[in-house]
């Protein structure tokens, strides 16, 4: 029997455990306190700042809110950064993205003090994690090793296979698996003989942006399938980058959308801005002792 991975069960747990570290930080004096910036009115945006505000104050992290016009320019919005940098009651910075064409995502990206990236996309968390050393990891691909860990899949020895190769999901879920001793291939828009190399996998994640593009002749029997793809269908319901119902009776484990990895972002993100509020915290007592 296929076993359906239950993203929005596991990420309700994540959260519920974020929840009580947190208070148990609160109690010691500390707190967690979460930037959100939004600038411009996309509703798509609006919809994502509006569920990570809502899970802040769940697991009882404090959300400093931000939303700027549209016309909001580069230099303003850098220097709304640098305050955030210097604040010490904030622990973590998220700019939702996209940002307007005016301004330069990696150099926003790039301004955010990398004690306080969250979302784990400045260079140095992106080196940190290539060469093996501490720093926040991007939620989505976080989120989707959590989901195979907590759902019995052995990653070490397994042939995984990620197709795309975007900076904030296929290479830091290649470098993840990679971590975690899978052997891993990563396949983008030029790879030739996608079926086939999609067909060795134990494991297959899908981070490719096009709505029910895999099909059973890209699936191994018994394979493990994560789907990161979020989409609307015609009928406006959401699907994924992987044709659910067509790939389901093959595979050992695979992941729903809606209700998979996209619930698991989130959780992940209040895991990243606890582990702010901890380093800072941590950093604090180093003061005080030198
Ligand atoms: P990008 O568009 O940045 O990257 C897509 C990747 O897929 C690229 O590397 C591209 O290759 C590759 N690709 C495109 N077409 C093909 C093809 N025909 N065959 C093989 N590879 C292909 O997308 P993201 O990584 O940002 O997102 C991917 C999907 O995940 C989207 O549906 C997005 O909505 C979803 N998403 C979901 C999240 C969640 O929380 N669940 C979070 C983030 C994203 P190349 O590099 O050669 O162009």
């Amino acid at each position: 029997m296929t076993n359906i991975i239950d993203g929005k069960a596991i990420s309700a747990q994540i959260k519920e455990e974020v929840k009580e570290k947190i208070e148990k930080l609160r109690q010691k004096g500390g707190k967690a306190a979460l930037a959100v910036i939004q600038v411009g009115d996309d509703p798509a945006s609006g919809v994502y700042v509006k569920n990570k505000k809502n899970a802040c104050a769940y697991v009882g992290i404090a959300s400093l809110s931000y939303e700027l016009p549209k016309k909001t320019s580069e230099v303003e919005l850098l220097e709304l950064i640098d305050q955030l940098n210097r604040m010490e009651e904030c622990n973590g910075i998220l700019v939702q993205l996209p940002l307007p064409d005016h301004i330069d995502e990696n150099k926003v990206i790039g301004a955010i003090s990398p004690d306080k990236d969250v979302d784990g996309f400045h260079v140095q968390s992106a080196g940190a994690l290539c060469t093996g050393q501490t720093g926040f990891i991007p939620c989505t691909p976080a989120g989707v090793i959590e989901l195979l860990k907590r759902s019995g899949v052995e990653i070490e020895g397994k042939e995984c296979v990620v197709v795309g190769r975007s900076n904030i999901v296929g290479k830091p879920m290649a470098l993840l698996l990679l971590r975690e001793n899978g052997t891993v291939t990563v396949a983008h828009s030029k790879t030739k003989n996608l079926k086939e190399i999609c067909r060795r996998a134990d494991i297959l994640v899908v981070a490719i942006g096009k709505p029910k593009f895999i099909n059973r002749e890209y699936i191994k029997k018994g394979a493990v399938v994560i789907d990161v793809g979020i989409h609307r269908n015609e009928q406006n319901k959401l699907c994924g980058d992987v044709d659910f119902e067509d790939v389901k009776d093959l595979c050992d484990a695979i992941t729903p959308v809606p209700g998979g990895v996209g619930p698991m972002t989130i959780a992940m993100l209040m895991q990243n801005c606890l582990q702010a509020a901890e380093n800072a915290g941590l950093s604090d007592r180093k003061v005080l002792q030198s």
